[in-house]
C-alpha cells in the first residue's frame, strides 16, 4: 500500500477530493493510504504562529522553518522512505510520465504545501523533488498536491480497472492527445456522430482514431 502524507496548514480541502471517486475507491481497496498533516499544530507558542515576515523586506509572509521541519519529520517518522514533494512555481513541470514513475515506484509521498508569499528556503535541504503543475501561481500548495496525488493514485495498478485504459490516454507516449469520443444518442441537435465510429468495421474505427490523434503543443 502506498502511503502518501500531505503537510497542509487547509486540510479540510482535502477532504472532499480525497473520499470521492477513484480516490476513495483506491483507499477502500488498500491501493493506497492518506494522512493530512496539519501544519498549525506544529505551530510556535500559544498563538500557535507558523508565519513570519521575510528578511530582507518585502510584502507577505513566508512559512517559518520550525514548524515545516518538525511536521515533515513527523511525517517521515511514519514512513521512512517516502520522498519529499515540495510544491512550487519554481519546481519541474509535472508530467504524465512522471505521475505513471510515481505510481509504479514502491514508496510514498509527502507533500508539502506553500501559502501566503511561500516558505523559508531552508526547507529544501528535506526535499527530494520541487514540483510546479505549470507556469501560473496559485494561492498555495493545496491544488497542486491535489492535482498530483489524483493523477499518481489512479495510476497504481489495479486502481483504475476496467472502466478505464490508462495506455491509450492522453499523454501515455509523451506526446499524443487522445481522439474525439462520442456516445448516445447517434444524433443530438442536428449534431451527427461520424459514419465511421457506427459503422461496426474495427479497422476504419482505428484509423479514424489514429487520424484524429494529435500532438500535443508542448
Ligand atoms: N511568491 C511565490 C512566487 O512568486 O513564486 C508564490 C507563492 S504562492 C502564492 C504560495 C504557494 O502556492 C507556493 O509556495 C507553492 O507552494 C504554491 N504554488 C503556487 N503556484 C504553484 C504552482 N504553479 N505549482 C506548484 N505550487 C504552486
Amino acid at each position: 500500500m502506498k502511503k502518501i502524507q500531505v503537510v497542509t496548514l487547509f486540510p479540510e480541502m482535502f477532504e472532499g477530493v480525497l473520499n470521492s471517486s477513484m480516490m476513495w475507491k483506491a483507499q477502500k481497496e488498500g491501493a493506497v493510504e492518506f494522512g493530512l498533516i496539519n501544519l498549525r499544530g506544529y505551530g510556535i507558542g500559544p498563538r500557535k504562529q507558523v508565519d513570519d515576515t521575510p528578511y530582507g523586506g518585502g510584502d507577505g509572509m513566508l512559512l517559518k522553518p520550525e514548524p515545516l521541519f518538525a511536521a515533515v519529520e513527523a511525517a517521515k517518522a511514519n514512513d521512512p522512505t517516502a520522498k519529499v514533494l515540495l510544491m512550487t512555481p519554481r519546481g519541474q513541470r509535472w508530467k504524465q510520465a512522471t505521475a505513471q514513475s510515481y505510481a509504479d515506484a514502491d514508496h510514498g509521498y509527502i507533500f508539502i504545501c506553500g501559502r501566503y508569499e511561500g516558505y523559508d528556503e531552508r526547507i529544501v535541504s528535506l526535499v527530494d523533488e520541487q514540483v510546479s503543475v505549470g507556469d501560473y501561481v496559485l494561492t498555495g500548495g493545496e491544488l497542486p498536491a491535489m492535482t498530483i496525488i489524483d493523477s499518481i493514485v489512479r495510476l497504481i495498478p489495479g486502481v483504475l480497472g476496467g472502466e478505464s485504459s490508462a495506455e491509450i490516454e492522453s499523454f501515455s507516449d509523451g506526446e499524443t492527445l487522445e481522439f474525439p469520443q462520442y456516445t448516445k444518442p447517434a444524433e443530438f441537435r442536428d449534431m451527427k456522430v461520424p459514419d465511421v465510429l457506427i459503422s461496426g468495421n474495427h479497422a476504419l474505427i482505428a484509423k479514424w482514431r489514429q487520424d484524429n490523434s494529435f500532438k500535443a503543443d508542448l
